[in-house]
């Protein structure tokens, strides 16, 4: 390479367990490559396959990015639209809010966001504006781990205080339930999985890569965890591996679950859940003689009795005493809260002047086909065309013309296809900001590379000028992203400013590996893990986790599984021609004696059908998955393909038994060869 190169560093912002350390490459000022930093101890100097080619590709590409806001001239979903300036853009949208506020109430404008850009205030500064507009709020995170969440804070009283992924080093086991890194954190797969030290066990449906590189997998049938837990607990309990004095010290209500054990042996357990007795006794032998980390995975919540599972798998750390010492412990979340990052800070809900209204996304479509509920919708940091249930219910409803909409979105989504209003929004290379891992217990700098593409401007910077055009005067609407980033930085307890911890790159907060609860104080009412939950009870929910499981799908019906795969980020991606190349066409799997009953060969055309939508696809037969399932990755871009559709088009839209949020791994279907 000629020219005068010089190096920004930075963190990758995406909705991944990994938050991998960048290198941006410029040569003569321009960026020339987007690389993994050699010396972060995350990414190694490698970016996953989906980064290393979109950060190279459509992220950069004026031709593709959004480099103007854009005013609707077709019918929705037409994706027509003509340029206009900012000034015009946001002095139109500012009145037809002010218009529908006068008119309507500010409830009835909706908003919706998730992790399309996560730092932090890209991702929460946003939340300043729509708190004092007064608008409802899709409940984010009802569209992925909200049942774990709620289930979790009643065993253990939060969520988010997972594991120090630095204790693999002291473990003698890694139980990984419901999760595959090799898709959702790359790098946790390649690495810190792979080298730690310890036993490695896989409890998922699929035989993912992660599953293939461990010692035990165990391939549970879908809805069936809880019995499989409580299976493990029956051989725990026989080998002696209960740790009674931790419980007795620390949890209240074994006694509810130990009675229930008794019928719980690895052969019943085998029959609920397809994993042979020998290796239930096998796993629950090497994760009780522990230390041992267990990582709950968000996969394993996404079914209809996903609350009931993660309270049944919550009580293996609980039972055995795998809390509060070294190589000890469980991981959903780390939340940016236990890093000294105050959530409130960034999104000023003290500008709020209305009550507060929210909902799930399963109830998002039904919603915005009604006019009296909602009048106009904002899209920022999410695709729901791409990644909501009730695909085609949802396109019908976003057709509304009296539904004031506006995405904001680097892209021309098929969501944005919908808007009466695109606004530009810039990517993570393109401004400063903080980036929380939600694995790993450090934050990364993101770090201005290069000037936005076009006249694009941050997600903040959007709505700043958007409070102007209100006429509103809240100095919190107006923060700069300086005097924000300087706040959080002091926050975090460290001394210096951005331009140091930009030198740094990644801040690792402690230097020493945090043993999860080591007060053995729980933030729970009781203080202690609560195996009995009186809140679970008084919000309508069984007092313990029980040993149930779902039923298995009846006559031809086989249960689909739409998790992450490593070609996408969400539906981050879907556009990048390299990358719609790696995903080649639709396809679904089969166990081979599902395929072959229904006379399915490899490479067949199939109909993957419900009483929801109906899906084409290529059928692919392996013995990934258990019989009786079938598998299919999500949130490709549905305007992909011809009959503008994705996956999530056969998803009802079911709640989990806990927080209204997605079963969307319970959705049943049939399959059938294409007849033509
Ligand atoms: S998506 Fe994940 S694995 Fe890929 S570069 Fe970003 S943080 Fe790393």
């Amino acid at each position: 390479m000629t020219g005068n190169k010089t190096y920004v560093r930075t963190t990758c912002p995406r909705d991944c367990y990994d938050s991998c350390g960048i290198v941006v490459v410029k040569r003569d000022g321009v960026v020339a490559k987007v690389l993994g930093d050699p010396n972060d101890s995350v990414s190694r100097g490698a970016l996953c396959g989906k980064c290393a080619i979109a950060y190279n590709g459509v992220w950069r590409d004026p031709a593709v990015r959004l480099g103007h806001p854009l005013r609707r001239t077709g019918r929705k979903g037409e994706g027509r639209f003509e340029a206009v300036d900012w000034d015009t853009a946001l002095a139109e949208i500012a009145q037809r809010l002010q218009t529908i506020v006068d008119h309507h109430g500010p409830a009835s404008i909706w908003h919706t966001h998730y992790t399309g850009t996560c730092s932090k205030i890209a991702g929460g500064f946003p939340l300043r504006f729509f708190n004092r507009l007064g608008a409802s709020e899709v409940e984010p995170d009802s569209i992925c781990n909200l049942a774990g969440q709620l289930a979790l804070e009643y065993v253990f009283g939060t969520a988010v205080l997972g594991f120090d992924p630095r204790s693999a080093r002291d473990a003698n086991c890694l139980l990984l339930w419901g999760v595959n890194p090799s898709a959702s954190g790359p790098h946790a797969h390649k690495h810190w999985f792979r080298e730690a030290p310890g036993r490695k066990i896989v409890v998922d449906p699929v035989r993912t890569p992660t599953a293939e590189a461990a010692d035990l997998h165990l391939q549970v049938f879908p809805g069936s965890d809880a019995a499989l837990a409580f299976s493990m607990l029956h051989v725990l309990r026989r080998k002696g591996l209960i740790d009674r004095a931790f419980l007795s010290r620390n949890a209240i209500g074994w006694e509810e679950i130990e009675h229930q054990l008794g019928d719980c042996t690895p052969e019943w357990g085998a029959a609920q859940t397809g994993v042979p007795a020998a290796v239930i006794e096998d796993a629950a032998g090497i994760y009780g003689r522990g230390p041992s980390l267990l990582w709950l995975g968000q996969g394993l919540q996404r079914q209809p009795m996903g609350g009931n599972i993660m309270r049944a798998c919550a009580l293996l750390p609980a039972a055995t005493g795998n809390i509060g010492k070294a190589g000890a412990g469980f991981y959903y979340l780390n939340g940016s809260g236990r890093k000294g990052i105050r959530e409130s800070y960034i999104a000023a809900p003290q500008l709020r002047r209305e009550p507060a209204h929210s909902l799930s996304h399963m109830d998002l479509a039904a919603t915005l086909e009604d006019s009296e509920k909602a009048r106009a919708l904002f899209c920022w940091n999410i695709n729901i065309a791409a990644s909501n249930p009730q695909q085609t219910r949802l396109h019908r409803a976003l057709q509304r013309d009296d539904l004031f909409t506006v995405v904001v979105d680097p892209f021309l989504t098929d969501t944005a296809d919908f808007a009466d209003f695109v606004l530009p929004a810039a990517s993570f290379l393109e401004f400063d900001d903080i980036v929380s891992s939600y694995f790993h217990l450090t934050l990364g700098a993101q770090v201005k590379a290069m000037e936005p593409i076009g006249v694009s401007l941050p997600n903040q910077e959007i709505f700043r000028r958007l409070a102007r055009a209100m006429g509103y005067g809240e100095p919190e609407l107006f923060e700069s992203d300086a005097e924000i980033l300087a706040k959080l930085l002091r926050d975090v307890g460290f001394s210096g400013g951005f331009d140091d911890f930009a030198g740094k790159g990644t801040l690792e907060l402690w230097p020493e590996p945090v043993i999860q609860f080591a007060d053995f104080k729980f933030p729970t009412p009781s203080g202690k893990i609560e195996i009995v939950s009186a809140r679970a009870e008084a919000a309508g929910h069984p007092r313990t986790p029980l040993p149930i499981v779902d039923p298995r799908p009846a006559g031809d019906h086989l249960r689909l599984l739409s998790p992450a795969t490593p070609w996408l980020m969400n539906s981050s991606y879907g556009n990048d021609p390299k990358i719609a190349a790696k995903l080649g066409p639709e396809a679904v799997t089969l166990h081979p004696d599902d395929a072959a009953e229904r006379g399915i060969a490899d490479g067949d055309g199939v109909e993957i059908a419900n009483e929801t939508g109906r899906l084409a696809a290529v059928a692919r037969v392996a013995a990934v998955v258990p019989r009786g399932t079938a598998l299919s990755g999500k949130s490709r871009w549905p305007g992909g393909s011809s009959a503008r559709a994705n996956v999530n088009v056969l998803n009802p839209g079911r709640k989990t038994d806990m927080a209204e949020s997605s079963a969307v791994h319970g959705v049943e279907v049939t399959i059938r060869r294409a007849s033509a």
